[in-house]
């Protein structure tokens, strides 16, 4: 029998606020431990929470930006448990009524374009982190109360890859709404993975396992993929498979058991007392979907369709947005997209680079670029004098038609004055020219480039071996 493979995953993301979630601290990482706590985020007893509202903005931009409907009520609620990184013993979250509801992501993959479902991304509030030492263990609290949303994705992905390329679409996403810098190094970005598989044609849903707490897109990736194999093994050996929560032992390369169902969490949950629930206005949802940027795969999209740039450099100008948005300037009412893009990414890029240059301080000015093309273009300097030509603009700024002239630059394209030359390289080289005459062809191209030398790179190649030609069968 064949099984197919049902994954859904639930991504917690921490949100780019100045401080946490309900009081003043920072939210910031690497500070020494417990110095960016209070009363409030300690869970001191008799303190409340304030919303932040940066927090609620950024969670109704994601809203946006994964396509999501945002209700015009939602509240708050408690999650209660004990676990020492838990001071106040719940955790501040969203439950029945979350602030943003279906929307979708849609990504690359396979090849073509695929979407995953989201179900819901809600508001919540992230926890302290444990620490084990030899003899003991200590708890930092800088992480608690910092804004995190929880992100849902209906049960759509089909395989291990699958969900490796809607994490990376979804953490694309949220760094360009500046939601969110899914830093994975430190801890951005936590995903519980839920995965079942069930026999090709069954409606049903199998039993759904959920794997907790991956902190890397490739050990989600690494874990699916012991995961879904042994799935199918027990099921396709008769085997029955029962809800259950397990680790993923990225050193073993296994998952294993962490808890049954029998004994699952219950949170009881309940609307917490101490926050107005979240009604936004018009002129607040107004204000933030001015926020809306465009996702990078409609920009790849854009890039393509609006310039005929082939993906790979659309895919450029979606990873490096200050250079793509040099090339927009750039290649405004330029004839020759395709060759602007060329010089913005395997030249000036690669210059930049070079001379640890930023972008922002260029002294290529965007009109430059086209400017060069169309000299090019035209003929009025070869290729390889454009390589010259472009070396003095990233130097000095000055504009390409300005440089030619002043160092005499232009392509020798006067019809006299390359004959001239050819003369002089037929004389010069009686060897070449006697291979030419006894059926060595190639000997042609060693007398241009004899030409080319001596007219120092400007000569119109077309016309070196037009003339040369004519010349040696005369
Ligand atoms: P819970 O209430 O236990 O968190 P949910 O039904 O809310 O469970 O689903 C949590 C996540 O698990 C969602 O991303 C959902 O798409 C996914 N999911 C639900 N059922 C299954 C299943 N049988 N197999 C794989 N994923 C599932
Ligand atoms: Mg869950
Ligand atoms: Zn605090």
């Amino acid at each position: 029998m064949e099984y197919e493979t049902v994954i859904g995953l639930e991504t917690h993301v921490q949100l780019k606020t100045k401080s946490k979630m309900w009081c003043g601290c920072a939210n910031e990482f690497g500070a020494p431990p417990n110095t960016n706590v209070c009363p409030v985020c300690l869970g001191m007893p008799g303190v409340l929470p304030v919303a932040n509202e940066e927090g609620l903005r950024l969670t109704t931009l994601t809203g946006y930006l994964l396509n999501c409907s945002v209700p015009r009520f939602a509240k708050f609620d408690r999650k209660n448990y004990f676990y020492p990184d838990a001071p106040k013993n719940y955790q501040i979250t969203q439950y029945d009524k979350p602030s943003t509801v279906s929307g979708y992501v849609d990504f690359e993959f396979n090849g073509g374009i695929s979407r995953v479902r989201i179900t819901r991304a809600h508001l919540e509030e992230d926890v302290g982190k444990n620490f084990h030492f030899d003899r003991n263990s200590g708890v930092d609290f800088n992480r608690a109360g910092v804004p995190l949303l929880e992100i849902v994705s209906e049960p759509d992905i089909t395989s291990a890859d699958m969900a490796y390329e809607y994490l990376n679409a979804l953490k694309d996403i949220l760094i360009y709404g500046g939601v969110s810098d899914c830093d994975m190094e430190k801890g951005m970005v936590r995903c519980d993975v839920n995965v079942s598989v069930r026999p090709v044609g069954q409606k049903e849903l199998g039993a759904k396992i959920e794997i907790k707490n991956m902190n890397s897109f490739s050990g989600v990736r690494k874990a699916l993929e012991y995961e879904i194999p042994r799935q199918i093994a027990v099921v396709s050996k008769g085997g029955k498979l029962s809800q259950e929560t397990r680790r993923w032992d990225d050193v073993a390369g296994i998952t294993e058991t962490m808890r049954t169902k029998e004994q699952a969490h219950d949170y009881r949950y309940f609307p917490e007392p101490d926050l107005m629930p979240f009604e936004p206005t018009e002129a607040w949802l107004e204000d933030v979907s001015k926020r809306v940027v465009e996702l990078p795969l409609a920009r790849k999209q854009r890039f393509m369709s609006a310039y005929q740039l082939p993906a790979s450099d659309a895919q450029t100008f979606v990873w490096d947005v200050p250079l793509g948005t040099y090339f927009e300037q750039a290649v405004t009412g330029a004839k020759n997209p395709k060759a602007v893009a060329n010089w913005v990414i395997n030249n000036l890029r690669a210059k930049l680079a070079e001379t640890q240059t930023a972008l922002a301080d260029t002294k290529v000015k965007p009109s430059s670029i086209p400017e060069l093309v169309a000299l090019v273009d035209s003929g009025k300097i070869s290729g390889k004098i454009a390589q010259d030509v472009f070396a003095e603009m990233f130097a000095t700024g000055e504009a390409p038609a300005k440089i030619v002239e002043a160092k005499g630059l232009a392509q020798v394209s006067d019809t006299g004055a390359i004959e001239k030359l050819c003369d002089e390289a037929i004389a010069a080289n009686s060897k070449t020219v006697e291979d030419y005459k006894s059926g060595k062809v190639a000997a042609l191209n060693s007398l241009k480039g004899q030409v080319m030398k001596l007219s120092k790179g400007k000569a119109n190649p077309a016309l070196v071996g037009e003339i040369l030609e004519k010349k040696l069968k005369s």
